[in-house]
């Protein structure tokens, strides 16, 4: 019996079509090892272009455009915004230097406005002295003084002490606006001695910043009280 002919030539064909994919396969990994590596050599000089490119004054113009304009103003208005919030609760404490005449700020803003314009037109007149008036502490919300007595019993150990230079949100002159704390020394010294001409009074001996209207523009003050508790 001889094999069949036609299963014979279809085993020969099978052969030769798997030989030829077998090349073929070769074929196409050569080929591909070929293209990898071309794509490696032509990828590196691209890559050093590119690095060289960053290197260039265009790159450097714009490492130097995003610097400045995003990261660190990005910062300052974070912190702008935190000083805003403190500002909107009359706080002062964030560094900024408030004069009388920062009307943009809740602290200077909303204090009564005869105890404004007498403590604005004392400025005015101490600065024809050499004298600055700068307002360490103004109007007050509520929550500003509350915290601010907490913080007081914190570092004085007991509400007792802390209450001879704090008051509680309900007494205090500052949340009602009838009070400022001016600074620095030079100035408390100049409206000690001239602030009955404007109505202002010095109001506890231990707080020499602390001034309210307590008198009519000439008058007299009263004598002061030995602290805030008093
Ligand atoms: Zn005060």
């Amino acid at each position: 019996m001889h094999d069949n002919p036609a299963k014979s030539r279809s085993v020969t064909a099978a052969r030769r079509l798997s030989g030829r994919t077998v090349a073929g396969v070769g074929v196409v990994l050569v080929v591909a090892v070929t293209a990898a590596w071309g794509l490696t050599t032509r990828s590196e000089p691209a890559a050093h272009a590119d690095a060289t490119a960053d290197r260039a004054p265009g790159g450097g113009t714009t490492t130097a455009e995003v610097t400045p304009e995003v990261t660190p103003e990005g910062a300052d208005k974070a912190a702008d915004k935190a000083a805003d919030e403190a500002a909107d609760e009359g706080g002062t404490s964030d560094g900024r230097q408030l004069t009388p005449f920062d009307t943009r700020y809740p602290a200077i803003a909303r204090l009564d406005e005869r105890l404004l314009k007498a403590v604005q037109q004392a400025a005015r007149d101490a600065r024809d002295d050499g004298i600055e008036f700068r307002v360490t502490s103004g109007w007050r919300s509520k929550a500003h003084q509350q915290r601010l007595l907490d913080e007081g019993i914190e570092k004085y150990g007991s509400a007792e002490k802390a209450r001879q230079f704090v008051n509680t949100p309900q007494k205090s002159t500052h949340v009602s606006g009838k009070a400022v704390d001016i600074g620095p020394t030079d100035a408390d010294d100049w409206l000690i001695r001239n602030g009955s001409d404007y109505g202002l009074c010095q109001v506890y001996n231990n707080e020499m910043w602390h001034f309210e209207l307590l008198t009519r523009p000439g008058g007299t003050c009263p004598a002061p009280l030995s602290n805030a508790a008093g």
